[in-house]
């Protein structure tokens, strides 16, 4: 039998992405994708027209955020939550607060980056999120490479928006009990996004999964658009020996920001139980 081709972790402009969630949910389909969830940062405003367009196409589809949480000294962790009820209360409303840090924080960062030369950050920034609770580094990245003084996003993000570089400031995001609880309230399943991509101590790692199983969290990205084979060997590891459902992400933004398609990625281990197995 031919795998599911499930991919549980993309972006739309409704947050960094480059495409409407209309355009993102026919691009899936095209690609071959059986089931999907669109997963903006810390936002659920683009699930309702891409639920629409994955019924019209007969596409399966499921409800998805992806949520920035602060994690021990000044690191930050992404956690996916997967189809819940996106009208939920108590979810709408901590995203919110966690998209009310970011028009803030955008500028501090505008203010670091012209004591750099890099003028007009704020602005330029705007131009690409099109509304101030969604700015974020990408928005950034795209502004700076349009100055010129980049080629290209990751260059961006190496010399200037990295933790430690200039353009780069700490901020609260969302606390992981919190993040968990909203997602649970809703009646989702959290899900550890792309372990690779976090500069923590193989300790710290430990103590992340840990935690986030003690607090209800159920699954890790596996295979995602950030993982090389290695990682995933590792992370397989890691999900076996934490009982964890394993989850399959593209982590796609665009065509040309991104380093897999929607879709495109390698299967899971095939002894791994998929956190979709209970959906399909
Ligand atoms: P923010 O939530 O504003 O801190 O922005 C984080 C986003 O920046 C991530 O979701 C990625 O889309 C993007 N990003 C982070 N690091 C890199 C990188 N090294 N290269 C390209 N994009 C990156
Ligand atoms: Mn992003
Ligand atoms: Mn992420
Ligand atoms: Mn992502």
């Amino acid at each position: 039998m031919k795998a599911m081709n499930a991919d549980l972790h993309c972006h739309s402009t409704v947050s960094d992405g480059l495409m409407s969630p209309t355009a993102l949910v026919e691009r899936a389909k095209n690609n071959g994708v059986d089931l999907l969830a669109l997963t903006d940062h810390d936002e659920i405003g683009g699930l309702d027209e891409a639920s629409k367009v994955a019924d019209h196409l007969g596409l399966r589809f499921v409800t998805g955020t992806e949520i920035s949480v602060s994690w021990g000294d000044d690191q930050t962790v992404h956690i996916v939550g997967l189809n819940f009820d996106h009208r939920h209360p108590e979810l709408v409303a901590g995203l919110g607060r966690v998209r009310g840090g970011r028009d803030a924080r955008a500028g501090r960062m505008a203010a670091e980056l012209a004591k750099v030369g890099i003028d007009d950050a704020y602005a330029g920034a705007l131009k690409h999120a099109g509304n101030p609770a969604l700015l974020s580094r990408s928005h950034f990245a795209r502004y700076i490479v349009e100055r010129g003084f980049a080629r290209d996003v990751k260059t961006v993000f190496d010399h200037w928006l990295a933790k430690g570089k200039p353009g780069y400031v700490s901020h609260p995001w969302a606390e992981l009990p919190e993040a968990l609880g909203w997602i649970k309230a809703a009646g989702g399943v959290a899900v550890i996004a792309h372990p690779g991509r976090y500069r923590l101590t193989p300790a710290e790692r430990r103590e992340l999964f840990v935690t986030f199983k003690e607090l209800g969290g159920a699954g890790i990205e596996v295979i995602s658009g950030s993982h090389n084979e290695a990682a995933v060997r590792e992370f397989a590891g890691i999900a076996r020996e934490f009982g964890f459902l394993a989850s399959r992400a593209s982590d796609f933004h665009g065509p040309g920001e991104s380093y897999i398609d929607l879709g495109r990625m390698a299967v899971l281990p095939d002894d791994l139980k998929p956190v979709w197995a209970e959906w399909v």
